[in-house]
C-alpha cells in the first residue's frame, strides 16, 4: 500500500473535544493506560488461544439509550457491524456520534439497551478487551527520547502478540524516520506514530473519529489508503466522520445518526432510496425545437423548462435517454450539453437529517 506522505495525520479529534469536555479529560490517559496495559500471562500460549473467537457481528447494540442527565442524548438505537466491515456512522453536529463511539469504547455508561463489542459488554471490559480495541488519539504518549523503532518496541513489549515493529512502522509510512527520535518528528510523523502506537496491540477492531479532517487533499487519499489497507488485513473500522466522499470512498456501510436515532442506514449507493431516487436528465433546446417535438417517452419525463433548457425527472433514466438519443439522432440534434445528475451522498444526508434541526 501507499503509506503516508508527509503532513499527513490520522488522529482522530477527540482529543480536541476531550479539552472541550473537562470530565472526559481523562480519556487519553486512560486509553494510554489501556493500551499499554501489561498483559499479565505472557506465557506461550498464542493470541489466537487466548481470544474468544470473533463472532460475525463485532458490535451489535439494541435499543441503545445514553443520558446526560436529563438529556437523552443517545435515544434507542439498533447498531450492527460485522467483521472485516469499515462502518461509517454520520450526523449532524450533536447528533450523539461521540456519546455512541465512547459507549462502545467502554468509556460511557448506557441508561438502557444491550450492547456487545467482540462479544463483550463494553462497560465490564478487562485489559485483554482492551487490547483488542484500537482508539486512534489526536495526542498521545510518544516519547520525545526515544526512536520511532524503540518507541514502537517499549510499547509492543506490554502485548501479549504485538504486530512486528517494522511492519507497523512501514504500514504507517514512517520507514525512513524508524531510527529517528519522538522529538525530532513533524507533527504529521508523530501523528503516524501515534496510529502505530493504537496499532502495536493488533487490535481486531479500530475506531476512526473524524480521521482526516483538516487534510490536504494528497495527505487525505493516502490516509484512505491506509484504511483500505487495515481493511485489507481484517479489522473492522468504526468510522466517524462528516465528509461524504470519505464515507462514500471508504464505507462497506454508513449509518446517519441525527437527534440521537437512526435516520437512515445502508450501502453509499442505496442509503436513504438512493438507488432508486429519480435522476435528473438537462438538456438546451436545439434551435426551432420545443415540447411538442419530443418523443412521448421523453415528454412524460419533462419537469420544467429553464433559460432554454429542458429539465427532466425520470426513475429510469436508462429508457428516458435511450429515447432521447435515437430522438436526437434520428433529427440530427448534438444535445452537446445533455447533463445527468444522480442524487449524491450528500444531498441524501441532508434529505435525511433535514427534519433534525
Ligand atoms: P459532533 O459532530 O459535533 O462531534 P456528536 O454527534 O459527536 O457531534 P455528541 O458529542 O455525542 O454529538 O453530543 C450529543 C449531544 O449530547 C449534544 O447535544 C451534546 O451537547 C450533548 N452532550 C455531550 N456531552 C455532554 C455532557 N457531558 N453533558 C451534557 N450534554 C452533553
Amino acid at each position: 500500500m501507499g503509506g503516508w506522505r508527509p503532513g499527513l495525520s490520522v488522529a482522530a479529534v477527540r482529543n480536541r473535544r476531550v479539552r472541550d469536555r473537562g470530565h472526559r479529560a481523562d480519556l487519553a490517559s486512560e486509553a494510554a493506560i489501556a493500551r499499554s496495559a501489561p498483559v499479565t500471562t505472557q506465557s506461550e500460549t498464542t493470541r489466537s488461544d487466548r481470544r474468544p473467537p470473533v463472532s460475525e457481528a463485532v458490535i451489535s447494540a439494541r435499543g441503545l439509550r445514553i443520558s446526560y442527565g436529563d438529556f437523552e442524548a443517545v435515544r434507542g438505537i439498533d447498531l450492527d457491524v460485522s467483521q472485516g466491515e469499515v462502518f461509517a456512522f454520520l450526523g449532524p453536529n450533536g447528533a450523539g456520534k461521540t456519546t455512541t463511539v465512547e459507549l462502545l469504547e467502554g468509556y460511557l455508561k448506557r441508561t438502557a439497551g444491550e450492547v456487545s463489542v467482540l462479544g463483550v459488554d463494553p462497560e465490564h471490559a478487562d485489559p485483554d478487551w482492551r487490547e483488542r480495541v484500537g482508539v486512534v488519539l489526536q495526542e498521545s504518549a510518544f516519547e520525545p527520547d526515544l526512536t520511532v523503532r524503540e518507541c514502537l518496541k517499549l510499547y509492543g513489549g506490554y502485548y501479549g502478540s504485538p504486530r512486528p515493529v517494522d511492519e507497523l512502522i512501514e504500514l504507517v509510512g514512517l520507514t525512513e524516520k524508524a531510527d529517528a527520535r519522538g522529538a525530532s518528528l513533524s507533527g504529521g510523523q508523530r501523528r503516524r506514530l501515534d496510529v502505530a502506537l493504537a496499532l502495536v496491540g493488533d487490535p481486531d477492531l479500530i475506531f476512526l473519529d473524524e480521521p482526516t479532517t483538516g487534510f490536504d487533499p494528497s495527505a487525505r487519499r493516502a490516509a484512505w489508503e491506509m484504511i483500505a489497507g487495515l481493511q485489507a488485513l481484517g479489522k473492522t473500522i468504526f468510522l466517524t466522520t462528516h465528509d461524504m466522499e470519505e464515507a462514500e470512498h471508504l464505507a462497506d456501510r454508513i449509518c446517519v445518526l441525527a437527534a440521537g436515532r437512526i435516520v437512515g442506514e445502508g450501502t453509499p449507493q442505496t442509503l436513504g432510496g438512493r438507488d432508486s431516487a429519480r435522476s435528473e436528465i438537462s438538456f438546451a433546446w436545439p434551435a426551432g425545437v420545443g415540447r411538442a417535438d419530443l418523443p412521448p417517452t421523453v415528454l412524460s419525463a419533462l419537469t420544467d423548462e429553464h433559460h432554454g433548457r429542458a429539465e427532466l425527472q425520470s426513475h429510469a433514466p436508462m429508457e428516458v435517454l435511450g429515447a432521447l438519443a435515437a430522438w436526437a439522432h434520428e433529427h440530427g440534434y448534438e444535445l452537446g450539453d445533455i447533463e445527468v445528475h444522480r442524487p449524491t451522498l450528500e444531498e441524501i444526508y441532508l434529505q435525511l437529517t433535514d427534519g433534525s434541526k
